[in-house]
């Protein structure tokens, strides 16, 4: 079996086909187009010829002798009949046998007689006629006639073998024809070989890049095979260890495990005593609760028995810069037990230059003696003065109004005693910051027996009657805008004043913010009108409310201070100009409010069935804090110099009567 070509080699084929085809003109004398046809074609085209041309070299050989013959023969008689051999086979034609005679192994002397020739009158081998006398021209004729009849039969042997030559001509050209069809298949498929090579070269070298690129991967692949390999020996390495260290870990959690099951026997006789103590802690809590409700029971008791209108009298220190009074005109009396009682008395003595002995000599100075719940000489710090007052704070907290006023001419103190010294110093902080102090301390002592307090404040000035915010802030800063006392609703006996600021405050530093706003508030309106805060009542309003969530009780009360406006009274011996008036409208305002204030504690004392909080803003604005549970302190303060006697005796006047009273037992607003 011949084995599959490839194309690439059937092209080459045609190609050395094509070669062969080249170099047939030299071996065949054929038209152009036969060069075009393949060999075997050509051999078949060449065995017409070789007949041809062996019935021509029979005829040479018959002719040969035949022309030496014919040389024989006149000119005229061969001009016509030898001319026809050379017009029908040509020179060309002649010229092609001798060469395709040259070209041919010497075939046999004599050439066989091909099957189908018409077989010509052997030539060869007649008896040459002998030369006939001239006379003999019938024999002459007869030989004419011979040579005439075989050249015609050589012309119809010519003739046929022309026809056979066309014949064979136009087959060449068909196949000629076929063969450039055939040619150029063959030279298209040579093409798409080519193409199909190109793109096959095309694709070889895309698949070396891509091998490359693999190769590339591969070696990259490799190194990361590698290094895992590593990390994988390290990790195994380290499983090891780990396996180790869980084999240790393991040994432990059985130890662990063990002491657990001991520690749940103990957690389980631990969690009963703690059973147990919680109940004891719940009874215990029962009986602090039990305990607290007593506490402030006998707590409201010692203040009812101290007096709900207790009366403080403080003598301020004497100032640089201010005249000594003379000795014994202020004296503070010790006690029945002696020095080591607290100061409760005071004496003052005046002398009245008015009053003239008959001798003309001055009289004796007058004493004025007075008896308070406490009396703090000048040297009493702030301290002390609040230590007194904490008992109170605690009865706010309890759910007791509380209201503690600052009494007493312009200079002699209240509002040191109330807000404290200048400076910000420790030291001389008044009653306002030592009280919120104190209430956020012990209301989270009570936070842990279940007690949420929370506070909000207030903090307005009342002047000629009418009521501006101290903590007003942006552009009502200074000018506080007017306000209004109403109640907080239809039917509520809670107030509230109307535009004014109720902020909440949980520690120190808040309360302190806002006692400086209010400063700065007062400062402002001092500018406009002149010194106008000692001629106003300030008051600071705390509104205490506490929770018992786990027992359900709420408490609530307001904690009210208040620094008084001067209680001096204008001179009546003094010229009445534009100032003075002003002044004196000033004055009778805050002189009416002062002895509202005076009789409203005296209707509560008398348990008059009117009391007359609405003739003034103060006490209306008050009058929750100093109804029938409510608890009172005012402080009478006094100026030590003698110059401001008239004043002082004045104001200790005020002081007694209002410690004369007593205001019904307190009740704690509980609800
Ligand atoms: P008021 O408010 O009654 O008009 P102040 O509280 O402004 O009087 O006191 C007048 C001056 O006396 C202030 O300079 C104040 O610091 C000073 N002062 C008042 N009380 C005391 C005191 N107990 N110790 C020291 N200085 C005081
Ligand atoms: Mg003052």
């Amino acid at each position: 079996m011949e084995p599959q070509r490839s194309p690439l080699l059937e092209v080459k084929g045609n190609i050395e086909l094509k070669r062969a085809l080249a170099k047939a003109p030299s071996r065949l004398p054929l038209p152009g187009s036969r060069l075009k046809r393949g060999p075997d074609q050509m051999e078949e085209d060449l065995e017409p010829e070789k007949k041809r041309t062996r019935g021509l070299g029979t005829k040479v050989a018959t002719s040969r002798p035949r022309a030496t013959a014919l040389t024989t023969v006149p000119q005229t008689q061969g001009q016509t009949a030898v001319p026809k051999v050379p017009r029908k086979t040509g020179p060309r034609c002649s010229a092609a046998i001798a060469t395709v005679l040259k070209n041919q192994k010497p075939g046999p002397a004599v050439p066989a007689q091909k099957p189908g020739t018409t077989a010509a009158p052997p030539v060869v081998g007649r008896k040459k006629p002998s030369k006939r006398p001239a006379w003999d021209l019938k024999g002459q004729l007869c030989d004419l006639n011979a040579e005439l009849k075989c050249c015609r039969e050589r012309t119809q042997m010519l003739d046929q073998e022309n026809q056979q030559l066309r014949n064979q001509l136009r087959e060449a050209q068909q196949q000629a024809t076929a063969l450039g069809t055939e040619r150029r298949t063959l030279e298209e498929e040579l093409a798409r070989m080519r193409a199909q090579a190109e793109q096959g070269q095309q694709e070889l070298g895309n698949l070396s890049t891509r091998v490359l690129e693999l190769e590339e991967r591969l070696g990259t692949q490799e190194g990361l095979v590698q290094e895992l390999q590593k990390e994988q020996l390290e990790l195994q390495e380290e499983r090891r260890g780990l396996a180790a260290q869980l084999e240790e870990q393991e040994r432990r959690l059985q130890a662990s495990e063990a002491a657990l099951s001991g520690s749940q026997a103990e957690l389980a006789s631990l969690r009963q005593e703690a059973a147990a103590q919680a109940d004891l802690l719940a009874k215990r809590e029962e009986r602090l609760h039990g305990l607290e409700m007593e506490r402030r029971r006998l707590h409201n008791q010692l203040q009812e028995l101290k007096g709900n209108v207790r009366v403080f009298c403080r003598v301020r220190p004497v100032l640089p810069g201010e005249s000594t009074p003379p000795p014994g005109f202020l004296l503070f009396p010790s006690g029945p037990s002696g020095p080591s009682d607290p100061p409760t008395r005071l004496s003052l003595s005046r002398s009245d230059e008015r009053r003239g002995t008959l001798s003309g000599a001055p009289a004796a100075p007058t004493r004025h003696d007075f008896s308070f719940d406490r009396v703090f000489p000048p040297g009493s710090g702030q301290d002390e003065v609040f230590e007194e007052i904490s008992m109170l704070v605690q009865s706010a907290l309890d759910g007791y109004p509380v209201c503690i006023f600052a009494y007493g001419q312009t200079g002699s103190g209240k509002t040191f005693t109330m807000e404290g010294g200048p400076g910000g110093d420790p030291q001389v902080e008044g009653l306002i910051p030592r009280a919120l102090r104190h209430l956020f301390s012990v209301a989270q002592e009570l936070s842990g027996q279940g007690w949420t307090y929370s506070f909000v404040a207030s903090y307005v000035e009342i002047y000629n009657e009418t009521v501006r915010d101290l903590l007003a802030t942006g552009t009502r800063k200074g000018h506080g805008g007017e306000c209004e006392i109403r109640r907080a609703g239809p039917g509520s006996e809670e107030l509230t004043v109307t535009n004014a600021r109720y902020v909440p405050v949980s520690c120190e530093r808040e309360v302190e913010a806002l006692l400086h706003l209010a400063r700065q508030n007062r400062a402002v309106a001092r500018t406009a009108q002149n010194e106008r805060s000692s001629r106003s009542h300030s008051v600071f309003q705390l509104q205490i409310s506490g929770e018992h969530a786990g027992r359900g009780l709420q408490c609530a009360a307001p904690l009210s201070l208040v620094d008084l406006a001067g209680s001096e009274r204008l001179d009546p011996g003094l010229a009445l100009g534009p100032g003075e008036r002003e002044r004196l409208r000033e004055t009778q305002a805050i002189n009416s409010s002062l002895s509202t204030l005076g009789l409203v504690i005296m209707a509560l004392s008398n348990k008059e069935s009117h009391v007359p909080y609405r003739n003034s803003k103060l006490t209306y604005l008050l009058q929750n804090s100093l109804g029938g549970s409510a608890k009172m302190l005012m402080f009478v303060n006094i100026s030590p110099l003698e110059e401001n006697v008239s004043e002082s005796l004045n104001s200790l006047r005020f002081a007694s009567k209002v410690n004369q009273c007593v205001i019904g037992t307190a009740q704690a607003n509980r609800k």
